[in-house]
């Protein structure tokens, strides 16, 4: 039997990045990599922490290199390569010994390994980690889903490991199943969002003002100083300040205009829709990445039509920053929304609050604002975050900012998707009365599939288009 504390399985940009801070925090770990001489490259490059790594070959020497009872995490990537090691380690192992899958599961597929470990005894944990390569190394945001008692038994691992906001560790468990994996894609469509309205920003800038990439640096690095102070805007302004080592120009004016996406975001629209979540600012910035990857089109698009107006009269700096700070507050109303919808819909008692400190520091989407998000969700449990007492007088203040700049940009020509949900997401959500009525009206006259009255409480009326 082996003495290892824990064992981790893939030893890629994510896998060695958290083995070595699992390491830092005084655990024992084994290790092991589908390609052998990584592993032992990666242990032979440890330094100081090489005593505390035990680097095995196959998944039989990862386990026999485990005290008991295990715990395995893998680091894969998501998919089938994760059933096959479930099955593969569940062959070799005991019935209490517990899988943690912290790779970039869909929710769906976590819900249902959760539910065939249950029926088996097994215990199994789908964890989000958030923060990239240098999150996982020194201190990610961790979302925990699955088995409590399983959580439970390994936590103190990931609370050492975990990034810390004053103090306070960002790993918490959010509830069953796939409810850890569920608000990791959350965070991530809501990331989405927030680099999609920094780049609407950025175009602004660059195309209607005509500012020159040191400029944008400086402004983005003045606003990180305010209440948009966030890890994105932060690299926004060194992107922006960055220079091509190759050409000495501008490093953005050199990167090729159209963004990738590994569909975290994209399942966060998708799943918005299972749950009829309303989420446009997320759905818009999956769009835009769609849009950006479709560049010949974009280019015919401009053979024929013309590009829009180029410079314009864009909105000072301060009403710049407002629209922002309006677009963030509307996204995150939306995630946060989404997220008790699903809470309730799966029945996983998600602790909104709880979510907004564990995003505080670590993940990708860390900013000031989610320490008042945190208190406000607190505070008044199922109200909107938008209409909260805290937030409700900042979308008072920073909306008109944000109308400012989506009417000027619309007009000029200028694309702004998601900036343009955010506002329309406004003006819908403060509309006691909607349109859905002609919608009801039209669906009832080719489907006659009935209306709701105002006049009445009953339902199944028909308007008069049958003879
Ligand atoms: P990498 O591509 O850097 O590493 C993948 C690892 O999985 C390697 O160790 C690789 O081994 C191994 N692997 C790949 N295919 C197989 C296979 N068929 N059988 C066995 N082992 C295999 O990925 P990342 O570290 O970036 O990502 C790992 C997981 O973490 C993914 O689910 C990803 O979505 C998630 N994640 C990634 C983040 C990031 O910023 N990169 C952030 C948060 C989560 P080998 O060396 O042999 O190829």
């Amino acid at each position: 039997m082996g003495t290892s504390e824990i064992g981790l399985v893939g030893l890629g940009t994510m896998g060695a990045a958290l083995a070595l801070n699992i390491a830092e925090k005084g655990f024992d770990i084994a290790v092991m990599n589908r390609t052998n001489s990584v592993t032992r490259d990666f242990v032979a490059n440890a330094g100081d922490l090489a005593p505390r790594l035990t680097a095995t070959e196959d998944l039989q020497g990862l386990v026999d290199a485990l005290a008991t009872p295990r715990a395995v995490i893998l680091m894969v990537p998501a998919g089938d390569v994760v059933d096959d090691h479930i099955e593969r380690l569940r062959a070799i192992m005991d019935p209490d010994d517990l899988i943690i899958d912290a790779g970039n599961a869909n929710f769906r597929d976590t819900i249902r390994r959760a539910e065939a470990a249950r029926d088996s005894g097994n215990p199994y944990l789908g964890i989000g980690v958030s923060g990239g390569e240098d999150g996982a190394r020194h201190g990610p945001s961790i979302m925990g889903g699955g088995d409590r008692a399983a959580w439970d038994r390994i936590s103190h691992i990931l609370t050492a490991i975990a990034a810390r906001h004053e103090g306070t560790p960002c790993a918490t468990y959010m509830g069953p199943g796939g409810a850890g994996h569920f608000v990791k894609a959350v965070h991530n469509g809501i990331e989405y969002a927030d680099m999609q309205m920094i780049a609407e920003i950025y175009g602004l800038l660059r195309d209607g003002r005509g500012a020159d990439y040191g400029e944008i640096a400086s402004l983005f690095e003045r606003w990180n100083d305010g209440p948009l102070q966030s890890y994105l805007v932060e690299i926004t302004a060194k992107v922006a300040a960055a220079e091509d080592p190759k050409t000495g120009k501008p490093l953005l004016s050199v990167i090729e205009d159209t963004a990738g996406q590994k569909g975290t975001g994209r399942w966060t629209a998708i799943e918005a829709q299972h749950l009829a979540a309303p989420v446009p600012v997320i759905e818009a910035a999956v769009a835009a990445r769609n849009m950006s990857a479709v560049k010949d089109a974009r280019k015919a698009g401009e053979d024929r039509f013309g590009a829009g107006a180029g410079r314009f009269d864009v909105p000072g700096d301060e009403t710049l920053e407002r629209a922002m700070i309006a677009g963030k507050i509307a996204c995150y109303t939306q995630g946060f929304e989404m997220l008790a919808k699903a809470s309730e819909a799966f029945d996983w008692g998600l602790p909104l609050p709880e979510i907004a400190k564990v995003w505080r520091a670590g993940c990708i989407i860390r900013s000031a604002m989610l320490d008042d998000m945190a208190a406000a969700l607190a505070d008044a449990p199922g109200t909107s975050l938008m209409l909260s007492d805290s937030f409700a007088k900042r979308v008072e203040d920073s909306t008109p900012g944000l109308r400012d700049t989506v009417s000027k940009a619309i007009a000029a020509g200028h694309p702004v998707p998601a900036l343009a949900a955010a506002v329309t997401y406004f003006d819908t959500m403060r509309s006691h009365r909607g349109t859905a009525d002609m919608i009801q009206g039209q669906r009832d006259y080719f489907g006659w599939h009935g209306f709701a009255r105002l006049d009445d409480d009953g339902r199944d009326h028909h308007g008069p288009w049958v003879e």
